[in-house]
């Protein structure tokens, strides 16, 4: 193994995300150094929203840390540097951006673009980068940290852990690193598909619906999409943050519209053309894909079923289906084709005013590598941007 006698005062492991951002904005005045496992650094980022790049959301911010797991641990970070320094940070260094819904974009729409931005910065700033060296331990000596991997051992005054996660590991984030060298929370699967216990949807596929998701005092209002046994889309994928498999969600599919409303529409169809099948009208009424309203009219045998034959208490049954109905979850996909992982690097050993762990300050960790998760559409990044800001400058 190669010793390197240089002394450096930051090394910043993993250049994703948070790694790149730490990486330019440490002072020129130090010396400081970036390695990255992979042949190219950023392989996640390069396919965040779909090759896009959702950078950060706009959504809520005034209760934003609640779009996270440990929110409390979150908030200061997110308060440090929100999603409007975010953006100003982009713009004011020429790096522009577009808004499509709540979500912030590269203007150019292109992910590959925000990594070529962070390593002209690191470049400016005349700081080393190595690349295809995956560093395999570390330990504190007395004064400073050594970092080791296979072919080489370097020394530094503070190193920053920014592996990520444990998800895509084709993308170089696989959690070795931190399983190794710190006291985890387990790793599972977060912004998840999943498969649920029943099965009275398993004719949909592709048909999607804006649903609202109760569970345990939290709320998912987003889209839902039916991929048979399986349910995706932003709703399902943000409640997997929280669910365990076998544990129950209530589910409204038809948010825009109220219980008293339904049964009003109905009992005035009913007076007005007693002759309609109910699933008609149903289907007028609720404007939603006849194929979803079919499976709960099929469920309550109510296909035939004409207005003036309506019993109250069936109308009552399909107005529960519809707006309170409690499903299960199965199981969510394999840790590896989660788009992130909940778990990682304990909350309660950072301190959330450095990052760096209360046991040794010398130590820090960012990014996708600490517990936390966030909702899908560009919360994580905006978590990894947050941590490496905080980490940096906030002391
Ligand atoms: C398909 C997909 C789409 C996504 N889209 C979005 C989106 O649009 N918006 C959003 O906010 N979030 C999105 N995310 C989540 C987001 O990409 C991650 O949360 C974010 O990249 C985490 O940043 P990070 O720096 O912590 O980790 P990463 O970006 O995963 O970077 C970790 C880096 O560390 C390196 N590394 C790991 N171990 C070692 C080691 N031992 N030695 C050296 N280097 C090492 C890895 O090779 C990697 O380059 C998406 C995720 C996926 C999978």
């Amino acid at each position: 193994m190669k010793h390197n006698e240089e002394l450096y005062d930051v090394i910043v492991v993993g250049l994703g995300a948070s790694g790149l951002f730490a990486l330019a904005n440490i002072d020129k005045s130090k010396r400081a150094l970036g390695i990255e496992a992979k042949r190219k650094v950023g392989l996640k980022l390069g396919i965040t929203g779909g090759g896009r790049c959702n950078i950060t959301n706009v959504k809520n911010l005034k209760n934003y840390a609640d779009n996270y797991t440990h929110p409390s641990f979150v908030r200061p970070i997110i308060n440090a540097f929100n999603p409007n320094k975010t953006m100003e940070y982009f713009e004011s260094r020429g790096f522009h951006l577009m808004k499509e819904g709540d979500r912030i974009l590269p203007k150019t729409e292109n992910a590959k673009d925000v990594i070529k931005f962070f390593l002209n910065q690191i470049k400016d700033k005349g700081h080393q980068i190595h690349l295809e060296e995956e560093i395999i331990d570390f330990k504190v000596a007395d004064d400073y940290v050594i970092v080791n991997s296979k072919a080489s051992s370097y020394q530094c005054k503070k190193i920053i852990i920014a592996t990520g996660g444990a998800t895509y590991h084709n993308t170089g984030s696989n959690g070795k690193l931190v399983k190794k060298c710190f006291d985890i929370s387990p790793y599972q699967p977060a912004l998840s598909s999943m498969h649920i216990n029943e099965d009275y949807f398993k004719t949909l596929h592709g048909v999607s619906l804006n649903v609202k998701i109760k569970y345990d005092k939290k709320t998912f209002e987003d889209n839902l999409l039916f991929a048979g046994t399986m349910l995706t889309g932003y709703s399902v994928m943000n409640l997997s943050n929280y669910i365990k498999p076998g544990e129950s969600f209530i589910i409204d599919f038809a948010p825009h519209i109220n219980r008293e409303d339904v049964k009003t529409k109905v009992k005035e169809a009913i007076k007005s053309t007693p002759k309609r099948l109910f699933k008609t009208v149903c289907i007028d009424i609720l404007s939603l894909p006849e194929s979803f309203v079919k499976v709960l009219i099929d469920k309550l045998d109510l296909d035939t079923t004409k207005l003036a034959d309506l019993k109250s208490k069936d109308l009552n049954k399909f107005i529960e289906l519809l707006k309170n109905m409690a499903l299960s979850v199965k199981s969510k996909l394999p840790l590896e084709k989660a788009i992130c992982s909940l778990g990682g690097v304990k909350t309660s050993d950072i301190d959330n005013k450095t990052m760096a762990l209360k046991a040794d300050s010398r130590i820090c960790v960012i990014g996708e590598a600490l517990e936390p998760v966030g909702a899908c559409g560009g919360y994580n990044l905006q978590f990894a941007w947050s941590t490496a800001f905080v980490c940096i400058f906030e002391h």
